[in-house]
């Protein structure tokens, strides 16, 4: 997954560069939009992936095509609403950093230097991270709800905040229901909100048989 994941933020980081060339300095709505969908399409689909490996090796088969098909529309769906909330703190941090900037009387060097949070690379690789968790639980989800070892959605589902890189997974209780579990990521990144959330129960997924 590391892999990937970085390949993703490399295409995330050169679209939001790229933006910075524009003479209003506002993301480029295509480029954006395109790697956005790109981390989302490509976290999702691992999601899918692993789920399904796993449910094949309880024996439960799933319909490939269907889940990856639902997967494909969640991130489309997602992806314009996530570019429209990316630009919307842009342009709101922009409006601010520029009018501190003019009151200031200040070089140009100086506002470049307040804006680089906004449009460099440690936000477009939290936007990255970030996402593809939350893609990934998406594609899990789905291929859980398809497989029909589902029937609800959680109570809670990862991304927790800014760089999380947590998951859900499945356990089977005695009595036959099965319960979303939450696993945090077991790394520097994980945050006081995770580890509290480790291991713990986030809802149910199928109520026990009759
Ligand atoms: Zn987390």
């Amino acid at each position: 997954m590391a892999a990937l994941t970085e390949a993703l933020q490399e295409q995330l980081r050169l679209a939001l560069r790229a933006s910075t060339t524009n003479p209003d300095l506002t993301l480029g709505a295509a480029g954006l939009e395109a790697a956005v969908l790109s981390v989302l399409q490509g976290g999702a689909s691992i999601g899918v992936d692993v789920a399904i490996a796993e449910l094949e090796a309880l024996g439960i088969g799933v319909d490939w095509t269907l889940v990856n098909e639902a997967a494909r529309d969640w991130a489309r769906m997602y992806a314009g609403q996530l570019v429209q909330e990316i630009d919307f703190t842009s342009q709101r941090i922009l409006q601010k950093e520029v009018a501190q900037w003019i009151a200031s009387g200040e070089h140009l060097d100086k506002l470049k230097e307040a804006l680089a949070p906004v449009f460099g690379e440690r936000r477009a690789q939290a936007i990255a991270a970030t996402e593809t968790t939350r893609a990934y639980a998406e594609g899990n989800i789905a291929t859980w709800k398809e497989s029909g070892i589902a029937d609800y959605g959680p109570s809670t589902k990862p991304p927790a905040h800014p760089n999380c890189r947590c998951s859900l997974s499945l356990v089977e209780e005695p009595d036959g229901s099965w319960q979303y579990i939450w696993n945090a990521a077991n790394d520097e990144l994980m945050c006081d909100v995770c580890e509290g959330l480790n291991q713990t129960g986030v809802g149910l997924a199928k109520a026990a048989p009759l």
